[in-house]
């Protein structure tokens, strides 16, 4: 199916009938941590209209979502005080999407960590709750 599926998990989360740990909401983009992270302070930017990833999206978007993006990194690099940050998306089940609405991966990133496995263990809550509450101080600072 290449079609855009209104019932993917991040429109639920837009739609706000999933919870999840947001840390920055404006009019085009919402940001939340990453349930799997693959690193401390893993964070999605996701743009509120729909596509299926970057291949099928109005090139409108970019321009806000990029600029969140931006935002974020400098936060979650703030935020933990990470020595770079990396910027990861995916397009289509053979690039290692797993979940289609349009989405970018802002990780911060330690000198010699490596990343945790793409889609691997899940975060306790009270974690991700912690991080979220780090990068919201470091955005407002
Ligand atoms: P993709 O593989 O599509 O590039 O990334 C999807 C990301 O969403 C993965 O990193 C995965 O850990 C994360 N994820 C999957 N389900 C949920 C969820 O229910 N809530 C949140 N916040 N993240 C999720």
């Amino acid at each position: 199916m290449t079609v855009y599926d209104p019932d993917n998990i991040f429109a639920k989360i837009l739609r706000g009938d999933l919870p999840s740990h947001k840390v920055y909401e404006d009019d085009h983009v919402v940001a939340f941590m990453d349930v799997m992270p693959q690193g401390t302070g893993h964070t999605l930017v996701v743009p509120k209209a729909p596509s299926r990833n970057l291949l099928d999206a109005d090139p409108a978007t970019f321009g806000p979502l990029f600029a969140v993006t931006q935002k974020i990194a400098s936060a979650v690099k703030k935020a933990f005080a990470a020595d770079g940050v990396a910027i990861m998306q995916f397009n289509e089940p053979a690039s290692g999407q797993t979940v289609y609405h349009l989405h970018v991966h802002v990780i911060p990133r330690f000198d010699g960590v490596p990343l945790r496995p793409h889609t691997g263990d899940m975060e306790k809550p009270e974690v991700l709750a912690a991080n979220a509450a780090r990068i919201k101080a470091a955005l407002e600072g």
